[in-house]
């Protein structure tokens, strides 16, 4: 700050002359600020956040606003998704934070060690101040996932009707009737281990097509969601399975979002086709690349139909936490990021056999892929 003496003319010349850069009038008598190459009325000098005048010595500028320090921090230094606090400094000096490729929820890099639960479906980090779901088998399940989720066997049939109308649409009918159950992740496990020659994904199954006669305990009934958000009240059955094809069951994870249970459902069901039109044995990435396939082509079906018809889904369990108009719309979110799963996984057997899989049905067709796979047991070149 200037001190001016009011009598010394030369001062006097310059101040009448000097225009505050805030209000554009003239300065005057009294107080003034001289910073930023400029002259200003101290309550002209305003932080472009909360609008109050800056009085500190320090202040923070972001292109020609200038903030109070910690206005500028609330605006500008990242805020952990998960705890809600800023994201730290490591000891370089550098904000340094985790994100989701496709969510890009920012979170502490801490919170990968301190056992802070992922929902099972869209892998998003638990919020501390929103809680998820905890289903009974240990997973947890994000309310947004929560709200498209098909939760026991009976539910799932409309889907599983559609899937089949699916396979009809692309002439290949599966004639026998093959049940679908819905389980939890131990009765999958187990189910999975009774199997001679099992495909499954890991690090964790999702689904399965049986051809081994097994009990296996089905969910007869959805579970209800009790103080704490866990699951209580849930009714399972021992389901015996009997041999009369190929394949004797499909089997699918309880309480995954619709659009998640329709793909791993378009996928078993691949297995199925193949095993009952007699598809030989075939090597993992062919197997499970062709599968995958399917279940991302049915993807698009949906995804396709959400964005020309914006019509809610036909999921019946609609627990409806969210409005109407919004849950088409994270649905659809959802949906993408199952397409983009699919697409982008690492694994030589689902996300090159995938990828392999998806360029041949590109070049050659459906039906001359396949074609092509029974008679060689590899993807067209
Ligand atoms: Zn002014
Ligand atoms: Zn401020
Ligand atoms: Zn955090
Ligand atoms: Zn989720
Ligand atoms: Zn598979």
């Amino acid at each position: 700050m200037l001190q001016l003496d009011p009598f010394c003319p030369h001062d006097q010349i310059i101040l009448f002359g000097r225009i505050c850069a805030g209000c554009n009038t003239e300065i005057g008598h009294g107080r003034f600020l001289n910073c930023l190459n400029a002259f200003w009325h101290p309550e002209c000098f305003r932080c472009h956040a909360c609008n109050l005048p800056i009085s500190d010595c320090e202040f923070s500028m972001s292109g020609n606003y200038r903030f109070h320090k910690s206005c500028y921090k609330e605006r500008y230094h990242p805020k952990c998704d998960v705890c809600n606090h800023f994201i730290p400094t490591n000891p370089a000096g550098l904000i340094e934070y985790r994100a989701h490729p496709f969510w890009i929820q920012k979170y502490c890099p801490s919170h990968e060690h301190d056992g802070t639960p992922r929902c099972c479906s869209c892998e998003r980090m638990e919020p501390q101040d929103t809680g998820f779901v905890a289903l009974n088998d240990g997973r947890k399940l994000c309310l947004e996932c929560l709200d498209s989720a098909v939760m026991d066997t009976n539910e799932c049939q409309p889907l599983y009707l559609e899937i089949q109308e699916f396979y009809e649409g692309l002439n290949m009918k599966v004639e026998q009737q093959v049940p679908l159950l819905l389980v939890e992740r131990q009765a999958l496990n187990e189910a999975r281990e009774g199997e001679k020659n099992g495909h499954y994904h890991m690090p964790e199954t999702r689904g399965l097509c049986l051809s081994e006669e097994q009990t296996v305990s089905t969910i007869l009934r959805r579970p209800r969601f009790g103080t704490g958000n866990r699951a209580m009240d849930m009714i399972t059955e021992p389901y015996k399975l009997t041999r009369r094809c190929e394949v004797t069951a499909i089997l699918i994870l309880y309480g995954l979002p619709r659009l998640l249970t329709g793909s791993i459902l378009a996928h078993e069901m691949m297995h199925a086709w193949m095993r009952l039109q007699g598809f030989r044995t075939l090597s993992q990435d062919v197997e499970e690349g062709i599968c995958q396939v399917l279940a991302h082509m049915w993807l698009l079906t949906q995804l396709d139909s959400a964005s020309s018809s914006n019509v809610a889904s036909t999921s019946s369990s609609a627990s409806s936490r969210l409005e109407k108009g919004k849950r088409p719309e994270f649905e659809r979110k959802l949906g993408e990021f199952f397409k983009h799963q699919i697409e982008s996984d690492t694994s030589p057997v689902y996300g090159d056999g995938f990828r392999a899989g998806h360029q041949a049905v590109y070049k050659y067709g459906l039906r001359r892929t396949l074609e092509h796979i029974r008679m060689t047991g590899r993807f067209p070149y």
